[in-house]
C-alpha cells in the first residue's frame, strides 16, 4: 500500500472512489480477518503522539485514511500530494449507494437510541441493498458490552460501523476485534446524526473551501476546546520539517 508517513501515522494516498472500490472487494470476498479501517484526523495523530495505546491500534490498523485537511496539508508540506480527504461519512456513503448493486450487511452501533434507530430506519427506507442486521446505542452501561459483542460475533455483519466518537471507537473495534466476525469495520464519528438529521453536514462549498472545521466550530461551539489541538499540529508538522 503507498502511504505517507504523518508524524508516525502512515496515511492512504489513495482517492475517496479508489478507496471504496477497495472496500467493496473486501466485502463481497471472503471473511478473512477483520479490515479495520481508520479514518484518521489531526486530533487523532496528535492523541496517539500521547498514548502508546493508541499508537498501537493506528500502527495495527489496515489502512488509515486521510480525515482532515490538516493531513492532507501536512502531505503536501512534506512534497507528497495526498489528492484528497476520504472521511467516514465520504465512505459510509458511498457504501451505501453501492449496495444498489452489491448488497451486505450491516451492523450499527453508536449514537444515542433515538438517533441510533433513526439513522437505521432511513438507511433501511433509502438503500434497499443493505441488510441491517443488527444496530445498538452508543450509550450502554459496561456490563451490557458483552452481549453487544455476543451479537456482533453472532451474526457476522459485512460492515461493521461504530459511532461512539474518535479515538472511542477505534479503541472499541481494537479491543473486540478478534471476535468481531466482521468483513470491514470502521468508526464514522457523527455519522450517524447526520443521517438521523439530528445534525447537519457542512454544505459542500465550505467542504470544498477546506473549512468544514469551522463550520462545525459554528455549529458546535463547544468542540473549541478539542479543535484548539490543529494549530498545535500545525506547528509540530511546521518544525519537524525544519528539523
Ligand atoms: N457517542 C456515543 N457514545 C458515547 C459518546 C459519543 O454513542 O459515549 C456518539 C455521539 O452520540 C455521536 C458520535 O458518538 O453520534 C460522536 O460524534 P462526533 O461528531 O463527536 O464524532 P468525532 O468527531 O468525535 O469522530
Amino acid at each position: 500500500m503507498d502511504t505517507v508517513k504523518i508524524l508516525g501515522v502512515p496515511f492512504s494516498k489513495m482517492t475517496l472512489s479508489d478507496t471504496v472500490k477497495l472496500l467493496q472487494a473486501r466485502l463481497a470476498g471472503e471473511r478473512k480477518p477483520m479490515f479495520h479501517l481508520i479514518t484518521a484526523n489531526p486530533e487523532i495523530v496528535m492523541a496517539a503522539k500521547q498514548e502508546p495505546q493508541l499508537q498501537a491500534i493506528v500502527n495495527a490498523a489496515d489502512l488509515i485514511t486521510p480525515d482532515g485537511i490538516g493531513v492532507v496539508l501536512a502531505a503536501k508540506w512534506q512534497g507528497v500530494l495526498i489528492p484528497e480527504r476520504v472521511t467516514g461519512f465520504d465512505l459510509l456513503t458511498r457504501l451505501l449507494e453501492g449496495a444498489k448493486t452489491k448488497g451486505f450487511s450491516l451492523y450499527v452501533v453508536g449514537a444515542d437510541e433515538e438517533t441510533n434507530a433513526k439513522a437505521a430506519s432511513i438507511i433501511v427506507d433509502k438503500y434497499p441493498g443493505v441488510e441491517i442486521v443488527g444496530r445498538h446505542n452508543g450509550y450502554y452501561k459496561g456490563e451490557q458490552e458483552e452481549a453487544l459483542v455476543a451479537d456482533i460475533e453472532r451474526k457476522q455483519p459485512d460492515l461493521l460501523i461504530v459511532a461512539l466518537g474518535a479515538p472511542n471507537a477505534e479503541k472499541w473495534i481494537y479491543k473486540h476485534k478478534s471476535r468481531l466476525k466482521a468483513k470491514v469495520a470502521f468508526g464514522v464519528g457523527g455519522s450517524l446524526d447526520v443521517i438521523a438529521g439530528k445534525v447537519k453536514r457542512a454544505p459542500v462549498i465550505w467542504q470544498k473551501l477546506n473549512v468544514e472545521w469551522l463550520y462545525r466550530l459554528l455549529k458546535q461551539p463547544s468542540r473549541w476546546r478539542r479543535q484548539l489541538v490543529l494549530p498545535k499540529f500545525a506547528l509540530t508538522i511546521l518544525t519537524t520539517k525544519r528539523r
